[in-house]
């Protein structure tokens, strides 16, 4: 028992290793390239061909890589290419080599030639070459291509079409032995354009290149055919000279490869580098996945629909009416519109937001205007009422007062009467009577002039006045109410005048109306204790006035609401009396308050400001 656990053991041991080997295998697959990795056009195509190979190939890859640089220079095929061969044979055992991948013509052609000399039994794919490149050579049941194919021509087309006025067209193309064949392709195929002088590189250094780029005529194009050596044998990679071209920014250039393309090229029909890329790993994963090359025939890969840079559209002045139908433009520099859409939108919807306001406030405005002036009619037509209720309060005042003077008038004119009647004619005396008739009427007019300014309907008016005048006046007008309520009416006005801003008749209508509520408020007292003591003064750039009576005083819990509209406690009271004259003090710019007096009595006060200061 005990050996064959060893055994098991042992197996386990042998067989764990073997298939760890298996696993791991990677698929050996050897990159020749035409130049080196880094010339156009395989430099933009290579990177994507490894990407996509390594992504969808069924096992690991193992690539080695090498690049054909003898093809550079000189003659094709090299004198020797003996040496390279034995170096690609050392390279890896032929065996293992599961494909080998000619990136370009010239390696294409270098494979083909010394297919017996090179891995003759591992598959070959041939890559992205032009068929016209390799023609005249045989494939072996073991290769397969993905192969490109177009017609130059149709750049020449496509310049003309987009810049009809091009009467110059540079062909820049090297001098490799590749360039040379694709030198004549072209030459042939762009001799039908009779209308156009072409300039071909494939003579000058790159030097002499931009030299002459530097001096193009104008109504000039580049046709960038590929320039990977010069005419010194200097190699170009990358598309050096391209990039030097674009930088002179000279003419509009125009490529078969979209390699450079958002660097400055302006576009057109071109290869696809990545589409490229991407049909050479598909077949190669097929083979790396079993299928017999020589089964394997796809169609070539031609050039992919029109794509512009819309910068160079514009750099150029091509008219974009002009690009053929499925164009696509890329790089296109968004608008103002486009490029600050989001702010523009925002200060749009600020603007009709701070709009909005602006609208409503001077709607609010409108409305509140138009509110203040019909308050203000209200008020006055209030006030105008509320003078009419006083009038009957005043009525007795008005006989009195128009009854001196009339009582006068007839006293004077008996008088005048006698003094003709007697037989001396006293004219002096008698002047002086009439004289006293006439002063009396003034009086008695005035009387009735007060009465009906006061009951007028006037608009509000500020004049300059002086306040001292208007109690005098006020007084004068209700003092006759005081007597027949059998109260004493006391004023003592300031010295000289109180200049206040205001309305005559608003101002004798509230002063009035404190008077007659203080002899209101003293109608249960007896007779003799009856008194309304009306004072005026200067205090701190107001007018003063108080109006203290010897009632009974306002209940404390009543002394705000005395000023409310409606409030009363008397019998036949409106309650608008206080209310009213709040209200016009305070269009004054003045206060009303009351209070009560230690002594008893209410007082009601009113401050007016000064316009200046008191004589
Ligand atoms: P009305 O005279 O129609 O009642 P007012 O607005 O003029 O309306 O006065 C409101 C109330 O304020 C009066 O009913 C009264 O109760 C109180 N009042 C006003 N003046 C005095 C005063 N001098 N003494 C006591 N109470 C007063």
């Amino acid at each position: 028992m005990k050996w064959m656990r060893r055994l098991c053991l042992g197996g386990a041991f042998l067989l764990i290793p073997v298939n760890l080997v298996h696993a791991a295998e990677p698929d050996r697959v050897l990159l020749l390239h035409s130049f080196g990795p880094e010339f156009s056009p395989w430099h933009t195509i290579t990177p994507p061909f490894r990407e996509e190979l390594r992504k969808q190939a069924p096992r690991p890859v193992d690539l080695y890589e090498a690049s054909l640089q003898s093809e550079r220079f000189g003659e094709s095929p090299a004198p020797e290419e003996g040496p390279f061969i034995e170096y690609l044979n050392a390279l890896v055992p032929a065996r293992d080599l599961k494909l080998i991948v000619a990136m370009g013509a010239p390696a294409t052609r270098f494979v083909l030639r010394n297919r017996a000399r090179m891995f003759p039994s591992s598959p070959l794919l041939i890559a992205s070459s032009d068929l016209r490149t390799y023609e005249d050579l045989t494939l072996a049941a073991n290769d397969t291509a993905c192969p490109i194919t177009f017609d130059p021509a149709v750049h020449i087309d496509h310049i003309l079409r987009l810049l009809p006025g091009t009467s110059n067209i540079v062909v820049a193309i090297g001098a490799s032995p590749t360039e040379r064949f694709w030198t004549d392709q072209l030459r042939q195929s762009f001799q039908r354009f009779s209308g156009v002088t072409f300039e071909w590189f494939n003579n000058l250094s790159a030097d002499d290149m931009v030299k002459r780029i530097e001096e193009l005529p104008p109504h000039s194009a580049i046709y960038y055919a590929t320039v990977r050596v010069d005419a010194r044998g200097a190699p170009q990679e990358g598309d050096a000279i391209l990039l030097r071209f674009l930088g002179l920014d000279r003419a509009p250039i125009f490529t078969h490869v979209d390699s450079h393309f958002g660097e400055g090229i302006v576009g057109g029909p071109m290869f696809s580098s990545r589409e490229i890329a991407q049909r050479c790993a598909e077949v190669a994963v097929r083979i790396l996945g079993g299928e017999p090359p020589g089964k394997i025939k796809i169609a070539p890969v031609g050039l992919a629909a029109p794509v512009y840079d819309w910068r160079q559209l514009q750099r150029w002045g091509v008219d974009q009416k002009l690009l053929p139908p499925g164009a696509e433009v890329l790089f296109r520099e968004p608008s103002g519109w486009e490029r600050y859409r989001w702010q523009i939108a925002l200060l749009g919807a600020l603007f009709l937001v701070q709009g909005g306001m602006i609208v409503s406030l001077l709607h609010e405005r409108d409305r509140r205007l138009r509110a203040e002036v019909l308050a203000r009619q209200r008020m006055s037509e209030l006030a105008h009422t509320n003078r009419y209720s006083m009038a009957g309060e005043l009525t007795a005042s008005i006989a009195h007062e128009l009854n001196q003077p009339l009582a006068a008038i007839l006293t004077n004119a008996e008088t005048a009467e006698l003094l003709i009647k007697s037989p001396t004619l006293d004219l002096k005396e008698i002047r002086e009577v009439i004289e006293d008739i006439r002063r009396d009427d003034e009086r008695a007019s005035e009387v009735i002039r007060r009465l009906r300014s006061l009951l007028k309907k006037a608009p509000f008016e500020l004049k300059n006045l002086d306040f001292n005048e208007i109690v005098r006046e006020t007084i004068e007008l209700v003092s006759a109410v005081a007597i027949a309520r059998e109260a004493d009416l006391l004023s003592s006005t300031s010295r000289g005048s109180l200049p206040v801003k205001g309305d005559r008749i608003q101002l004798q209508q509230v002063i009035l109306n404190l008077i007659v509520n203080a002899l209101d408020a003293m109608s249960e007292m007896p007779g003799t204790e009856r008194k309304v003591t009306v004072s005026t003064a200067a205090t701190n750039g107001f007018a003063e006035l108080w109006i203290s009576d010897t009632g009974p005083g306002i209940p404390p819990e009543h002394l705000k609401d005395v000023f409310e509209p409606f409030f009363s406690t008397k019998a036949h009271g409106m309650g608008m009396g206080l209310s009213i004259a709040r209200t016009l003090v305070e269009a004054h710019g003045g206060q009303l308050t009351a209070e009560n007096q230690a002594g008893g009595g209410a007082t009601l006060r009113l401050r007016l400001p000064l316009t200046s200061n008191p004589e």
